[in-house]
This record gives structure tokens, sequence and C-alpha cells, in this order.
């Protein structure tokens, strides 16, 4: 080769580039240093070869490279120019090297000896670009898999670049031209202005140009309804105006309807899918708003069912539940579409109507209610009555949230069921009154429960063939404040409801066993000491045993005492009530069913309890003398008595004649103001005394 000095190359030494010369051959006369840096070859190993034949063999994934293939090196070759073509090498270590060369003829003294290449490595460059578009690839992919639709959208053209995953969701061919108009028709007309509320806002200039925003897309084939969540950002020139719109879309159906479905579920009742009370107060504020507009009156109707609970007590939950389903859809069946009707909970609903012309308008749809549920229910066989108390109070006339409307027709409701259950009652002031008398008596129990005021009165219970007195029966009594003595017909319901029952009830217990322990010391002896126990307060698991723990703590004879309950509380779960009976009569605790005759027993339940005595209830002995149906219950309580081998007491006799009735009937025991009203301890033990003394 000819002497490579005799060549000015001095600026190629220096070059920044790779430099090559070749001769007219295409072999390799001349390197500079930073080739040799970049491709690693020996002057030795590249001069006299091609470049194709050592930098260029091969690519880098094997295919062997021809001359025929670099056209534009062996033009360079023949004498010809060529500018900015990447040329891939392969360096000596196997490195592969992008190059932007530059190629043209090299002269010498005027004469073409070969070519020049100027070759600027751009791996790195060209590393990064493959990288974006690997990402690129990625992400594109990334967005495929999560069903992410694009779009891009330069500003004043007509076309709209969307991905044909976007076109997909508003089900669109995936080569579709997509233009603003046709974006517009897809969107739901509820929601048009909205998105174009949105799209405008997001273009001001001078705002951060993002938009977020959910509407809802008519699908193109078949008009189905798809929520679209979007997201992206307009940017801006330099003179503040919008250019470009580019975001990503998401289908986002599954998760409204999911939302919608919870939602829906919060606000309605599972049991009935009647609305609940949140749903019923959002409903109210419309119909209120608009009951102002139109100077109408609503009615809000309070329904409570009478005697529910022993029907799940006594057939179980399920058939509790067919029962309230029912209830619900006769309801509705009584009610027009424009009334709500909603259950609150329990055996609870509330009706609402919305346009009523005055009080008489409300009763007649109660009337229609209580008719309607009234009827016996049919279930697996079974026949199950249940009826409803209602109260009803008047938007505006009575009140003007749906709060104070529903605490006053609960009231009332309660003024039904006290009015003797199965009717209506409208809401009157003074049944405000009741309700604050019922939170006075809850703090004046409380009160007495702390500071042991409670007192017990005893009236004596009277052997009718001898005249004389074998027992007493407590009888709890509330201290008021001026120094009279509330009846438990008035605070037992109360202490029921406010969940004091079963400690009002224990102090019963332990004072009657207190008390019947001192008669005991003092020489006394009451055979008999009766106890009445609510159902509520038997209803708890553990009455048995305390029962009889407060017994043993005093010391008392078990055969001393006697519990009586109602019919009611037994027939709630009549397992539970045997197995508790026979807990306390397997210690000697005597058992007697109070108030027969005015519950509605199944007598064939009677014969599975373990009773010792029934009760004439007093309504039945009351004027027993001139009231022929007291009569004849008494006499089939006191035939029920003989053959169930029960002993039966009368309750309640004021007068001779009626003793001497149910003394010639075959009655055992009575009790009644004839002989003693209830008295305070002392007052019986000296009454006790000279009755006894009269008959030794
Ligand atoms: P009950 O056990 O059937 O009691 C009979 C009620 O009739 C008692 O009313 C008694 O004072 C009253 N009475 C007795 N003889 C006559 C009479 O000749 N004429 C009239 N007009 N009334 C008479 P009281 O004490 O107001 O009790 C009412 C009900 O409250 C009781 O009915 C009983 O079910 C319940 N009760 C009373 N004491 C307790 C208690 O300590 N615990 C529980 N859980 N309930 C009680
Ligand atoms: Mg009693
Ligand atoms: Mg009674």
């Amino acid at each position: 080769m000819e002497s490579i000095q005799a060549f000015d190359v001095s600026i190629a030494e220096h070059a920044a580039d790779s430099v090559f010369i070749t001769d007219t051959s295409a072999r390799v006369i001349y390197q500079n240093p930073e080739a040799r840096r970049v491709f690693l070859f020996s002057d030795e190993e590249v001069f006299g070869h091609t470049l194709l034949d050592t930098l260029h063999q091969r690519y880098p994934d094997g295919r062997p490279v021809t001359l025929e293939q670099c056209k534009v090196y062996r033009a360079a070759v023949l004498g010809e120019s060529a500018r900015d073509f990447v040329w891939q090498f392969t360096g000596k270590d196997g490195r592969c090297v992008y190059a932007s060369c530059t190629v043209s003829p090299f002269f010498h003294r005027g004469e073409r000896i070969g070519a020049i290449l100027f070759a600027a490595d751009i791996t790195a460059r060209r590393k990064a670009e493959q990288e974006a578009a690997r990402s690129a690839e990625k992400l594109q992919l990334a967005m495929e898999a999560a069903e992410i639709g694009m779009f891009d959208h330069f500003v004043g053209e007509r076309r709209l670049a969307w991905s044909p995953k976007l076109k997909e969701m508003f089900g669109l061919r995936a080569d579709a031209d997509m233009t603003l108009d046709m974006f517009y028709e897809c969107v739901h007309p509820e929601d048009l202005e909205e998105v174009r509320r949105v799209v405008l806002e997001s273009s001001k200039p001078g705002t951060d140009g993002r938009f977020h925003y959910e509407f809802r897309a008519l699908d193109r084939n078949d008009g189905k309804e798809r929520w679209i969540s979007t997201r992206g950002r307009t940017h801006f020139d330099e003179h503040g105006q919008a250019v470009r719109r580019v975001g990503v879309a998401v289908d986002i159906t599954e998760r409204r309807e999911a939302e919608r479905r919870v939602q829906e579920a919060a606000q309605h009742d599972s049991l009935t899918g009647l609305p609940n009370r949140a749903l019923l107060y959002e409903y109210c504020m419309h119909l209120f708003a608009q009951a102002d507009r139109l100077h109408a009156d609503c009615a809000v109707l309070f329904i409570d069912l009478d005697r529910f609970k022993p029907i799940n007590d006594l057939y179980g939950h399920d058939v509790g539940d067919k029962v309230l389903q029912e209830v619900a859809r006769r309801l509705l069946q009584c009610t027009r579409k424009e009334d709500i009707v909603s259950r609150l909970g329990g055996d609870e609903f509330i009706v609402i109507l919305p346009r009523v012309l005055g009080k008489e308008d409300s009763e007649t749809v109660a009337q229609h209610i209580l008719e309607s549920i009234r009827k016996t229910i049919q279930l697996n066989g079974l026949q199950i009555s249940v009826s409803p108390s209602i109260g009803i109070s008047l938007y505006r006339k009575d009140g003007s949230s749906i709060s104070e409307l529903i605490r006053y027709a609960d009231l009332a409701m309660y003024a039904a069921k006290r009015a003797g259950r199965d009717t209506f009652r409208h809401f009157i002031p003074e049944y405000l009154h009741l309700a604050e008398d019922r939170v006075e008596l809850e703090q004046r129990l409380k009160e007495a429960l702390r500071s042991g005021t409670l007192q017990l009165l005893y009236q004596p219970v009277i052997d009718i063939s001898t005249g004389k007195p074998v027992g007493a029966e407590a009888f709890i009594r509330l201290p008021d404040n001026n120094g009279s003595l509330l009846s438990p017909d008035r605070f037992i319901p109360i202490a029921e409801s406010a969940g004091l029952i079963d400690e009002v009830g224990f102090w019963v217990v332990r004072e009657a066993c207190r008390q019947q322990q001192r008669w005991q010391d003092s020489g006394l002896g009451v055979p008999s000491m009766s106890i009445n126990v609510s159902a509520s307060q038997f209803r708890h698991p553990e009455f048995a045993p305390r029962f009889i723990a407060a017994i043993d703590e005093y010391g008392i004879e078990p055969g001393r005492l006697e519990i009586e309950l109602t019919e009611s509380a037994l027939m709630e779960n009549i397992p539970d009530a045997v197995s508790k009976l026979d807990q306390l009569k397997s210690r000697g605790v005597r058992i007697a069913l109070d108030d027969f005759g005015t519950g509605y027993s199944n007598l064939g339940h009677l014969t599975s309890l373990p009773l010792d005595k029934l009760k004439i209830d007093r309504s039945f002995t009351d004027n027993l003398e001139s009231n022929e149906n007291g009569k004849s219950i008494a006499d089939t309580i006191l035939g029920i008595g003989r053959a169930l081998n029960l002993e039966v007491v009368g309750e309640g006799i004021e007068s001779e004649e009626v003793m001497r009735y149910l003394r010639d009937h075959g009655c055992d025991q009575v009790q009644g103001h004839l002989f003693s009203k209830p008295l305070a301890a002392p007052e019986f033990e000296s009454w006790y005394r000279s009755q006894l003394g009269l008959y030794h």
C-alpha cells in the first residue's frame, strides 16, 4: 500500500468522528484514532481489506452483507457522494455500532484515489430511540390490555385520531373516520351539555388544560348505554391558544353498575325490596317541596303489626320473614302508584300519601290497610293472622319534617294499640305529653332502682273452702312525687322497652324472698308467695338459674314460692318455656298461669306445660252474677282445671255472690278486695295475724 503519510490526513487525525479512507478497490488504507477507539481493529487488521470484510461483515443478527446491498458504499467507491445515511457496523468485540455516515470521493493531488468515509457514532441515540419505540409499543399493549382507549385531536382539524379500542367503546369500526361532531353524537343527550362545558372549560387560556369527566355514551350499534371516564390534557401554543387535546378513556360501565347496585341495596330493605328509611327521607324532601307548591296535604301512616313477635318465636324466622313480605305486598296493593310504602325495620312500615284531601282521605286508606292485612295469611299449611295498628300524622297540620311526622304517627300508633289494637288513630298533641310521661317515668324508675324506693304490696290469697289465707301475691309499686304509688300497668311496659325489666324483675324476686324469709323468721309462716313475671323477663336465657340463685340466697324453701306467668309469655316459645319451667319445678317452685282466658291459648299446649295453677282473669269474675259470658268462661276454666288436675284461683273478687258462685263451681282459691286490697308488708302482717286469730 502507498504510504499513508503521503496524504494529508492531519485533519482526520483529530476528528471527533471515525474516518476511513479506501482506495479505488474499496480497500481501507487509513483509519483515524477515533475509528480505532470505536471499532477496536488495529491498522493491520483493516488495512488492505474492504470495510465490508471487516467492520461490516455481518449484521448483528448474522446476515451477511454483500457489496450489492451497500449501494451507497459502492457508489462512493465509484466516485459518488452520499450524506447522512445510517450504517450498522460490527466492532471487533461484536458490538453493534450505528453510525451516521457521509462518504465522498477522496482526491490526492487532483486525482481520485479512493473514498473517504466519516462515521459519527449514534449508537446511544439509536438505542434510546429503539427503547422509546419499544416502550411506546409496551404502553400501547398495556393500554389495550387495560382496555384503555386513546384520543389525540388537533384543535381546528376535522379529524380526531382515535385508537381502535376507543372506537370499539362507542360501537364504531376500527377504521371509522372520527370527527368531533360524530363524537358529540355518541354522547347521551342528557350528558351532552356537561361534556361540552368541560371541553370548553379546559380549553380556556390560562387554565392548566387538564380535564376529567364521566359521561354516558350510546353504542352506535345497539344503542346501549355505556359509562365512559375520560382524562387528559389540552396543550396550548405560545399564545395560550389550545392546539391539541390528548387523553385516554376507559369504559366504567361495570363499575357504575356496581355502584348503582350498592347504592340501591343501601336504600332498600333487602327482605321486602321496599325503600328503607334513608330513601324515604330523600323522597319526602321532594314530596314536601311539591306539596308546598301545590298547597296539598301529605299523610304519614305508621303501621306496626300486632303480636308479630310470637309468630317469629312460634314458627321461626323464615315464616316471620314471609309474613313481612306478604304484608309488604298487601300494603303495595292497597295504595296507589304515587304513594310510598317503606319498611323502617322489624314489623314497622311507613306509608306516605303525597296528596290527601284532609283527614278522611287518609282514614279511607288506613281502613283499606286494616282490612287487607287482617285477612288470614296462608303459609306452608299454616294459617296466620296479623293485624296492624296504624297512627296517622299530616304534613303541615302536625309537623313539617319527616322525622317529626314519623314520630307523631308513631305516638298515634301507640294510641291505636292502647285502644285495643287493629285500629288507627290520628295524632293529637296530647300524645306528646304521654311521650314525655314515658321519658319521665323511665327516669323515675331508674332513680327508684338506684335509691331502692320501689315497693311491694301483698294481697292475701284465700282458700275458698276454709276462708283461711294460704298465701300472698306480691305487686310492685313505683312511688311518685306526691307520695302516691304508680301501678305496674303504667311502668312495666316502659321498663320492658327501656331494657330495665330484668333489673326490676329480679329486684321483685329478691324483695319477695327477703319478705318471705322475715315472715318465716317471725313465725308468720305464709305458705306461698306469688311473684309476677313479665314475658320479657321470662325470655331471658338465664331466667331460671338466676331465680333459683335468688331463692338460695335467702334460704327460702322453694315450695313456698310461686311464679305467675301470662299465656303470651309461655306461648312465645313453648319448648323454651317447658325447659325453664322444668328447671324451676325440679327445685319445687310452683307455676301459675295468670290472667287465663284473656290470651289466645291453644288449649292443646296447656297439657305440655308443667303448671300447678290457673288464675281466672278479673274481667271474667267482674259482675259474674249478671255476666253470662263471664260465667261460661269461668265454668270452662274450672272444667279445664279439673280435667288437668290444676288448682283454679279466682282473681279480683269484690262480692260475696261471685265468691259463692266460684265456690259452688269448684274453684279452689280466691283473692280480691272482698278480702283485702294489696297491702304494705306491716299491714299485711297484722291483717294476716288477725285472720289467723279469727280462724284459730
Ligand atoms: P295480676 O297479676 O293479674 O294482678 C291482679 C291485679 O288486680 C293487681 O293490680 C291487683 O292489685 C288488682 N286487684 C286485686 N284484687 C282486685 C279487686 O278485687 N278488684 C280490682 N279492681 N283489682 C284487684 P296491679 O297491682 O296494678 O297489677 C297489675 C298487673 O301488673 C298484674 O296483674 C301483673 O300482671 C302486673 N304486675 C304486678 N306486679 C308485678 C311485678 O312485680 N312484676 C311484674 N312483672 N308484673 C307485675
Ligand atoms: Mg298475678
Ligand atoms: Mg291476673
